[in-house]
């Protein structure tokens, strides 16, 4: 793809969020949603040529892959302002990479994994800023948190200076209106039953086909990949 189609995709998807945004009215023309780029499989200069055109904040899968591009961007004579979030199944053993080189990871799941985050996040960065993955479908297949065992996870997160707790993210197995109200309708609870959780204002959720569903039903920042890059290999 040239870099002209890149910035006219990406300009495109700005449109459509900000049109869903319209139709919700009034209310949510106040409430900003924030569009992650997802760029994994995607090089380092399509990054690069957005960031030039304002695109703040990109999600990343593969950990490899991603430092790469992070330290290829650093080393540029040009400095980009990107915010980097991880979105990919986080391992045990990767948690150490993540902590030094992203500033939010959206696919937190487990307290074993956010101790060692928390543990490992360098104390000359701002705390890392945390989304808990909800599977909100309830499927054996899936990944994330269940809704039960949300209570003490945030509980634990609380309790970890290194981690700033900002909300929830969703990856819906089905298509689905039900799957985003319910988990809207958990991150208001939680919302309302934790006022000491100052900066709980994210609900990741909505991705290239869904994504203006998913901001009329309350998302706050959609991922967004191949409406933006293409598709992938
Ligand atoms: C790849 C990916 C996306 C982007 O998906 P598209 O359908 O290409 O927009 C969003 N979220 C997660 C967690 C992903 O892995």
């Amino acid at each position: 793809m040239d870099n002209n189609s890149l910035v006219a995709n990406w300009q495109q998807v700005n449109q459509q969020v900000n049109d869903a945004c319209v139709q919700m009215g009034g209310k949510a023309l106040s409430k900003k949603v924030t569009l992650l780029a997802v760029s994994k499989t995607k090089p380092a200069d399509m990054i690069a040529v957005l960031a030039k055109q304002g695109q703040r904040d990109f999600g990343e899968n593969y950990l490899q892959e991603a430092i790469e591009k992070i330290k290829g961007l650093q080393t540029q004579s040009e400095t980009f302002d990107i915010v980097w979030h991880y979105i990919g199944h986080i391992q045990r053993n990767k948690t150490r990479d993540i902590a030094e080189h992203f500033d939010w990871v959206q696919t937190l799941e487990r307290d074993i994994i956010a101790k060692r985050l928390n543990d490992q996040r360098p104390t000359d960065m701002a705390p890392l800023n945390v989304l808990i993955q909800i599977n909100i479908d309830d499927e054996d297949s899936k990944s994330g948190c269940l809704p039960e065992a949300l209570p003490n996870l945030i509980t634990a997160i609380k309790q970890y200076e290194r981690l700033q707790l900002r909300g929830l993210m969703i990856i819906p197995d089905k298509a689905g209106t039900d799957a985003f109200q319910r988990t809207k309708q958990l991150f208001e609870e939680i919302k309302e039953s934790h006022p000491e959780l100052t900066e709980w204002d994210t609900l990741s959720m909505g991705m290239t086909n869904d994504m203006s569903d998913a901001i009329a039903n309350g998302s706050t920042m959609v991922r967004v990949g191949t409406a933006i890059f293409g598709v992938r290999d």
